[in-house]
């Protein structure tokens, strides 16, 4: 059995959802303990028990420790099955997170699954959906493992009641990429979503950011929603490459002004555009799990997170496969999977 210190490194949930993957898709039982240590709220809150039972479900994995609050959890998978699965967290705890936790596993698995998840859909500290859409999945594809996302209801912290569909259609096995260099910038939008927020919050966040990036009015988009749960507003930027596509994000909160939620996404924005990097920091911690599973791959990013490098820990536990993080000039560093030529597209 694979004991696993959830308080390492980061100390999130991330801990929690690699292993658990790692540990459906490589069949070998874990114990993870200290989880989620270096929280404010340690152990496991709605979101995570869910992705553990979700991971559990996919499975039929044996379990114990599976309740909220609990810091240890011991996990014997079984094997994958594809199948229609539907997984509410009964919070507005993120959905995009529970999927990152059974997506690996059902990438492989033997046939095509369908999921329904419900929750928050547009969480701080989460990828949010758009993030999936347009800058995670279209890199799966060219692995070639297709997963189609459907936004059926956004869902914001504290209401929830978010529902997002995904259907994956696997892979076999996945093939490495490599993301060395972005390519000529091909798009680039600003939408600011309020859901039964005014109208106004969205459009100062616009404003923001045209300012901050010095970006024209045809590249500004406002959303309105009027059948969210609550009140929710976010702001993306989108910036569509010709090898990639990433999506920073600023998430509306109580108390904090619209200006400042929109330059939170545009400070980020600006470090890319700068920087000329084709994988920004979120992204790369999140490309770790497939690329090791591809057995290789290779692409250019920002200085590593602390959720990339204890990933990369993580993924080393489970997996055979090299991970080298090197710096190449000021925050540029190239992160290489597997051996460097085994990297080919
Ligand atoms: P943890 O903090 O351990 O629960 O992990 C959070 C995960 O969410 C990591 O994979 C982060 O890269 C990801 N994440 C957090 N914020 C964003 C964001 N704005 N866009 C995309 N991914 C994010």
């Amino acid at each position: 059995m694979q004991v696993l210190d959830g308080s390492q490194g980061e100390g999130g949930g991330q801990i929690l959802r690699t292993s658990l993957a790692l540990a459906i898709v490589t069949q070998q039982a874990v114990r993870i303990e200290r989880i989620r240590a270096r929280r404010d709220k340690p152990g496991l809150r709605r979101q995570h028990l869910t992705a553990v039972q979700a991971a559990a479900t996919i499975c039929g994995a044996k379990l114990s420790g599976d309740e909220i609050g609990s810091r240890e959890l011991k996990f014997q998978p079984g094997r994958p099955r594809a199948g229609d699965y539907r997984f509410n967290i009964g919070s507005a705890g993120s959905t995009t997170l529970v999927l990152q936790t059974i997506l690996p596993p059902l990438l492989l698995a033997d046939g095509p699954s369908t999921i329904e998840l419900i929750g928050g859909t547009h969480n701080p500290f989460a990828p949010p959906f758009d993030f999936l859409e347009r800058a995670f999945m279209p890199l799966l594809g060219r692995m070639g493992a297709h997963v189609a996302l459907i936004l059926e209801r956004p869902g914001f912290y504290p209401g929830g009641g978010g529902r997002m569909s995904v259907v994956i259609d696997p892979a076999g096995r996945l093939e490495p990429i490599r993301l060395i260099t972005r390519g000529e910038i091909r798009g680039r939008i600003c939408r600011a979503l309020v859901s039964n927020l005014p109208e106004h919050i969205a459009e100062r966040e616009l404003a923001t950011v045209a300012g901050d990036l010095d970006w024209p009015e045809e590249c500004l988009e406002m959303r309105r929603i009027r059948e969210g749960f609550g009140p929710g507003n976010v702001v993306t930027i989108e910036i569509a490459s010709e090898r990639v596509t990433e999506v920073f994000t600023g998430f509306g909160r109580r108390g904090v002004p619209a200006e400042t939620v929109a330059s939170e996404a545009a400070t980020e924005a600006k470090r890319y555009l700068t920087t000329g990097v084709p994988v920004g920091e979120h992204l790369a911690d999140q490309l770790l799990l497939p690329l090791a599973l591809a057995g290789g791959g290779e692409f250019v990013t920002l200085d590593p997170t602390p959720h990339t490098t204890t990933n990369s820990d993580i993924i080393r536990r489970f997996l055979d496969v090299p991970i080298v993080m090197e710096e190449e000039t000021d925050a540029n560093w190239r992160v290489t999977i597997g051996a460097p030529t085994a990297a080919t597209r």
